[in-house]
């Protein structure tokens, strides 16, 4: 028969593992990660947005470098035609040819305007776009920064816990005698992680709740170490 002290000690150690147990539960369901969750959520997807918004920015000013380089060049061509006009000299054929061709010339021109116009107008549009999804960018990276806070201050809290339920631990278990503490570490595998109660007056066990007969109570507690009939468990009389 164990000696009362080592069981007793059993219930302490319970104790510590039941607090250990809760506060890793604490850790795991913090409510900020499920915010911290729907932040990183809603960051990634403002990223996304904004690297789309970027690309059709980059787009519209490729464009219009291009269509103004060509407007650029048209505008030197239509110079030289006009000065080849104005200088005579040709023929009223090539004369009639280059007035045709500085006509097309002057329409092809006013277009690239149009649209180097309605390009710059588009490109304003598309940096406002950008400044603001990046303005919530940054908020949506700040409270997700700020959740990241909060939890590793709430988890140093609970690991600073932990520590000292795992402290309390260390002195308890060298008074237990090692076989107990295996079974007591077999029997918390299960799914309620008590291994241990204590056994009523009137014979219940504080685990299950279930009475045992006096008869019971007696063959139970002859047992080393004493066990529940019904849930298995160590019974501490
Ligand atoms: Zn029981």
């Amino acid at each position: 028969m164990l000696s009362p002290t080592g069981l007793a000690d059993l219930l302490d150690l319970q104790a510590e593992d039941t607090d250990i147990d809760r506060l890793l539960h604490q850790r795991e369901t913090l409510p900020e990660l499920e915010k911290y969750r729907a932040a990183a959520a809603g960051l990634d997807k403002v990223e996304r947005r904004l690297a789309a918004a970027s690309e059709d920015l980059a787009e519209t000013t490729r464009t219009l470098d291009k269509t103004s380089g060509e407007l650029e060049i048209a505008e030197i061509k239509l110079g030289q035609e006009e000065n080849r006009l104005f200088a005579g000299g040709m023929s009223a054929r090539e004369t009639e040819h280059m007035r045709d061709e500085v006509q097309m010339l002057r329409r092809n021109i006013g277009a690239m305007e149009d649209e180097v116009l309605a390009l710059m107008e588009q490109r304003e549009t598309q940096e406002q776009d950008v400044t603001a999804i990046t303005a919530e960018r940054d908020a949506a990276a700040s409270a997700k920064s700020e959740l990241e806070a909060e939890i590793s201050k709430q988890w140093g809290m609970i690991d600073a816990d932990i520590a000292k339920h795992e402290a309390r631990k260390a002195d308890i278990v060298p008074s237990i005698p090692e076989d107990l503490v295996e079974l007591y570490e077999e029997l918390r595998q299960g799914k309620e992680r008590t291994a241990v109660g204590r056994l009523s007056e009137d014979g219940t066990c504080g685990v299950c709740h279930l009475k045992l007969s006096r008869a019971e109570v007696a063959e139970a507690t002859k047992a080393d170490p004493p066990r529940c009939l019904h849930c298995r468990r160590i019974l501490v009389p």
